[in-house]
């Protein structure tokens, strides 16, 4: 028990560090491109260009107040940052216009920056869009020579940032996949799990509707190990995955918390209708109907609605004690923890 709770503890305390070092980098494009463009809304001032220098300020103001926002700690809102790009790059194409050839400068930082904030599906089109303004634009002021320079840099460096952050976010979502299932059986792992139980709280919250929490535990697994061996043991616990796996509804959620110890979490299910379905499924192991090839096992099963007045840890320690009911009572049974009411719990 202590080793588990380190590691999750470790595996929680990394994915906070992951979180908080791209919010960092992210604050940092932001404070780096008010920086960087303050000198020219200070310039454009001086000069008296006030068609250039207000928009140019403006981004600045948008910048550091976004990286200040986002240093401080504060949720970025992904509608926000479409929002804010999108704003940031037509200010920034109205500079361009303004600044003639020299403004071209600019459109390869705004590119990266695009393709940096926002998710490939978006950068690309928008980006499509920029250069293909940019290249018009320029077709009418620039010489022959600058003109063809210009539309092959363009070119390139698109292709490099659709391909560099279709990879990039593809990697990372292989990472996340990774990172919440279980590799024995592939199912969820017990990381997931604490992020759907409170996902089911919020449901409930909104919708009114409660979940149901199902633990199942093999008994005596141990024995299993014992005689067969670990891998048979092993084998063992992937038949049964895919045999739950394949009895449930879309909206129902299977983990592995770990040994062999599962958990279902179903939505909108009272517990009635969650100990029916932990009884079918107790009764499938039973008659030892999972596979010939394999030896026969039980199943102990513990089922709790989510409690109103209680978090879900409370939620997981109920469903725990009926699941260890289930065990002092003899194994191979399903019993179901007493309800909100029946407890007369009160907020
Ligand atoms: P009970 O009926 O009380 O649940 O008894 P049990 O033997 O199932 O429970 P116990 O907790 O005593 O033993 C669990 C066993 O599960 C011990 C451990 O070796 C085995 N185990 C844990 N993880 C794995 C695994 O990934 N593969 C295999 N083959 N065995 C595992
Ligand atoms: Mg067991
Ligand atoms: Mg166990």
């Amino acid at each position: 028990m202590a080793a588990w709770f380190s590691s999750r503890e470790r595996q929680s305390s990394m994915e906070g560090h992951l979180q908080r070092y791209s919010k960092r980098i992210f604050s940092w494009v932001f404070a780096l491109g008010g920086v960087g463009l303050l000198p020219f809304a200070l310039l454009h001032w001086v000069r008296g260009n006030l068609l250039m220098a207000i928009p140019v300020a403006l981004l600045v103001v948008v910048f550091i107040g976004f990286a200040t926002w986002t240093f401080s700690g504060r949720r970025l809102d992904s509608t926000a940052v479409l929002l804010l790009t999108l704003f940031c790059n037509f200010v920034g194409l109205f500079a361009l216009i303004n600044v003639r050839e020299l403004g071209f400068y600019w459109i390869y930082p705004l590119l990266l920056a695009v393709a940096f904030l926002v998710p490939w599906r978006w950068s690309a089109p928008i980006n499509a869009a920029n250069i293909l303004f940019t290249i018009v634009f320029a077709a009418d002021s620039a010489p022959e020579a600058h003109l063809y320079r210009l539309i092959i840099t363009l070119f390139l460096t698109y292709t490099f940032t659709v391909l560099f952050s279709y990879n990039i976010e593809r990697q990372q979502q292989a990472l996340k996949d990774l990172a919440v299932h279980d590799p024995l059986t592939g199912i969820y792992n017990r990381r997931y799990f604490e992020q759907k139980q409170e996902e089911a709280y919020r449901h409930w919250k909104r919708t009114g509707r409660k979940s149901a929490l199902v633990m199942i535990d093999i008994d005596h697994f141990k024995e299993i190990n014992d005689c067969y061996g670990h891998a048979v043991g092993d084998q063992v616990l992937v038949a049964l995955s895919e045999f739950i796996g394949k009895q449930l509804r879309p909206l129902d959620l299977f983990f592995r918390l770990g040994g062999e110890e599962f958990a279902l979490l179903l939505y909108e299910t009272t517990a009635d209708q969650a100990a029916l379905l932990s009884e079918r499924l107790r009764r499938h192991f039973e008659t030892g109907s999972l596979d010939g090839l394999l030896p026969a096992f039980t199943v102990s099963c513990g089922v709790a609605e989510l409690p109103e007045h209680g978090s879900s840890a409370v939620w997981l320690e109920q469903s725990d004690e009926a699941l260890y009911a289930a065990k002092r009572a003899g194994r191979n049974r399903v019993v179901v923890a007493p309800s909100s009411e029946e407890r007369g719990d009160t907020a």
